[in-house]
């Protein structure tokens, strides 16, 4: 097996594109995000707030009806769009052309959900980033696999690649399963953990930024948003991968002297992700 390449600084700056001086909201991508349910909003306002402090200029959201307030409220930047049910999503359907969606966080596993997913993948010809209750749609319908298009980001958690892809007895076992699962249906996978390493087919990488911090509650819906907002500035899904990941680590590592391990929240990557990019 191939070493990985290590997510570094100089691999970032590789990557990395400075805004245009002459850019404007119009033309620095239209993020949208989809995700939410009763009792789960608070995963779609993490999640789309990190997509717009990530860059893009523009964010939607799609939501049950009962995330409106919310989200108008705790996210004045963000535009919302709500499905006809009040607790959960039933159909997505939107009328912006956005350059990538985000789909997952706090989504919830109603049957009528899981067939919104269904009607989406086999539609949608837009960038995708997958996470959480998606990816655990996802493994409940395994033959829907094929439906994803190539390149295609995934997210999961340990638990979730696990419901993905079966269970594996070593660390080495783990990898291999998920590079042929890679190899398979061509996605991009994001293999949470710690260290996060990104597996693009034959090709492994690792990142190097991040800490136990980072182990606390939505701090993964934050890493969706920041991913798919990279993805609707044009950046290639594996960079955008890359450079998400790689960033998302490096708030935890700014903040820790500030908050310890203990009391840094998923809302103190948001805060630090400037200071990440600067
Ligand atoms: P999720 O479980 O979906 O909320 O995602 C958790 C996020 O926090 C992922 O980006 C993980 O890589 C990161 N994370 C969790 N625990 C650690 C840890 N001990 N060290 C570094 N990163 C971590
Ligand atoms: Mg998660």
């Amino acid at each position: 097996m191939m070493n990985p390449i290590y997510i570094d600084q100089n691999e970032i700056l590789k990557r990395y594109k400075q805004p245009d001086k002459f850019t404007h909201k119009g033309i620095q991508g239209h993020a949208l995000i989809i995700g939410g349910s009763y009792g789960k909003m608070g995963a779609v306002c993490l999640s789309s707030k990190a997509c717009l402090k990530t860059g893009c200029g523009l964010v939607t959201v799609f939501i049950p009806k009962c995330g409106y307030d919310i989200l108008q409220i705790a996210i004045p930047e963000v535009m919302v769009v709500t499905d006809n049910q009040e607790k959960f999503i039933s159909d997505i359907t939107f009328e912006i052309t956005p350059q990538a969606i985000g789909i997952g966080p706090g989504l919830g596993l109603e049957i009528e959900t899981q067939q919104a997913v269904y009607k989406l993948l086999k539609t949608n010809k837009i960038p995708l980033v997958i996470d959480a209750d998606a990816l655990n749609i996802l493994a409940k319908n395994k033959e829907w696999f094929p439906l994803l298009h190539p390149k295609t980001i995934i997210t999961p958690h340990p638990k979730e690649l696990e419901r993905l892809i079966g269970k594996w007895n070593s660390e080495e076992e783990k990898r291999t399963k998920t590079i042929t699962f890679s190899k398979q249906y061509n996605l991009i996978i994001v293999m949470k953990g710690a260290p996060t390493r990104i597996i693009d087919g034959d090709t492994s990488y690792e990142n190097t930024t991040g800490n136990a911090a980072l182990a606390t509650a939505g701090t993964g819906d934050v890493l969706t948003g920041m991913i798919t907002s990279l993805l609707a500035q044009s950046y290639e899904p594996i960079s955008a991968a890359i450079l998400g990941v790689y960033l998302h680590g490096l708030t935890a590592d700014i903040a820790l002297p500030e908050t310890g391990y203990q009391s840094f929240i998923a809302s103190d990557v948001i805060s630090n992700i400037g200071k990440a990019f600067l």
